[in-house]
């Protein structure tokens, strides 16, 4: 009989989930297991707004697929994926085309645009390691340059659109670096801006209204302005003009309201609402037993709230985890092996900045230095699982 083709799309917390749950699971021969993605790394997201606000090595935010994965059992291929054709069973790469039985998709997210002129052109709206490489030298940029245009002080405005966790956490991220780039570049605090701009009427919906509160302290005891309840309806070389019409002169626009599917899952005519796909119980695309789809490319509904549950991490290394157990049972020939996929929140916690948090952990509510370290023991207890002890001393925060 032939081995059976299990292909796996993206590298991130879903996918890298689903090949180490599926190369512990599986024997060598059992399965081709075939990994592909862009990059030679897998990054940690969650972590990325420290590099882009240059408090973090870039570097500290990866690890090699190749010291995580296990060759024997998995193969990498390093290719970008342009569109699955799931008549012919097989996923065109720039490069080639591979076939698969088993397909997993888990490419994540893309910025969404909601249709706003010159977002794409004028801000910053990619979450990856180049980007965040590329956002903390130009941030460095606009001090060294406005020290030879000092009446450019829009150099010093920055505008971080959207007040959610990726927005909120950059944002705490760059007013903790600010002091030490004014220091480095002989600037006066009194003129950097940052502005913390978000269409809802408060930040970081989902947290309860006290540790919401406390967030919201917390960002104007460091310098943040929050405009709330009004959206940006324009993004320029210049700026940005919101919906009431004002206008705010910025050097630096960085977009983390919103986020859509992999625009792949559209090229490959699958049905989704703004790129994700709404998936079944056993994260079954619509129409096919054999392709699954995990991670923020996914939509699954939470019954209780009556509505999809948000892209995270959690839930994104869940999925894969739960998909690599139900591979190795249909792989075996077990259909009835299969067991649905049911999230569980364990808790969610957002940093504002290198000493402060606010995090929800059950129905504990953290603030301060313990959330940060709560915060911490996540990211270690990943590094952790991936990796070992060696990758979380390597890579953790202490
Ligand atoms: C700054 C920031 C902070 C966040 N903080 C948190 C947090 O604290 N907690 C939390 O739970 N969530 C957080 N999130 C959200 C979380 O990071 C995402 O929900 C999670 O990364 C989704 O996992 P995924 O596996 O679907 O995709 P990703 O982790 O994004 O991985 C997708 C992978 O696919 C690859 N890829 C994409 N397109 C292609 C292609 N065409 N061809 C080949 N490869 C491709 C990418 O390179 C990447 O390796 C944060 C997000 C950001 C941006």
């Amino acid at each position: 009989m032939p081995i059976p083709k299990i292909v796996i799309l993206g590298a991130g917390y879903g996918g890298i989930a689903a090949v180490l749950t599926l190369q512990k699971k599986m024997k060598a021969r059992e399965a081709d297991i075939i990994l592909i993605n862009k990059n030679e790394y897998h990054y940690f997201t969650t972590k990325l707004h420290e590099p882009a606000a240059g408090t973090f090595p870039h570097n500290k935010a990866r690890v090699d697929i190749k010291n995580i994965i296990n060759s024997k059992k998995v193969k990498f291929i390093q290719d970008t994926v342009l569109e699955i054709r799931t008549r012919e069973r097989t996923i065109i790469l720039k490069s080639k085309k591979v076939a698969y039985d088993y397909l997993v998709i888990g490419l994540g997210s893309e910025p969404e645009t909601f249709g706003i002129p010159g977002l794409m052109k004028y801000t910053f709206n990619r979450w990856n390691i180049n980007s965040a490489r590329q956002l903390k030298e130009h941030i460095e940029y606009q001090f060294a340059t406005y020290r030879n245009e000092p009446e450019r002080t829009e150099l010093l405005t920055f505008v971080v659109a959207g007040a959610g966790f990726t927005g909120i956490e950059f944002v705490s991220e760059l007013a903790d670096r600010v002091p030490a780039l004014c220091k480095e570049y002989d600037v006066d605090r009194e003129l950097v801006r940052l502005f913390s701009v978000e269409a809802n009427s408060s930040v970081l919906p989902g947290f309860e209204p006290d540790l919401v509160k406390y967030a919201t302290a917390a960002l104007q005891s460091k310098g943040v302005d929050l405009i709330l309840g009004i959206p940006i309806k324009e993004c320029s070389k210049e700026g940005v003009v919101l919906a009431n019409g004002k206008k705010i002169k910025a050097g630096t626009v960085v977009w983390a309201a919103g986020v859509r599917g992999n625009s792949v899952i559209e090229r490959s005519r699958f049905p989704s609402v703004r790129g994700r796909v709404e998936v079944d119980k056993y994260l079954c695309a619509p129409g096919y037993e054999n392709v699954f789809v995990i991670g923020d490319c996914a939509l699954v509904i939470d019954r209780e709230k009556r509505r999809p549950y948000p892209p995270t991490a959690q839930i994104a290394e869940q999925m894969g985890k739960a998909i690599g157990e139900n591979l190795a049972s249909m792989v075996r020939g077990n259909k009835y092996g299969k067991k649905a996929f049911r999230p569980v929140i364990r808790g969610t916690v957002a940093s504002l900045g290198r000493q402060d948090a606010i995090g929800m952990i059950g129905r504990r509510k953290l603030t301060g230095y313990p959330a940060v370290i709560v915060k911490r023991f996540i990211d270690w207890r990943y590094l952790f699982m991936i990796g070992g002890v060696k990758l979380m001393l390597k890579k953790g925060s202490f």
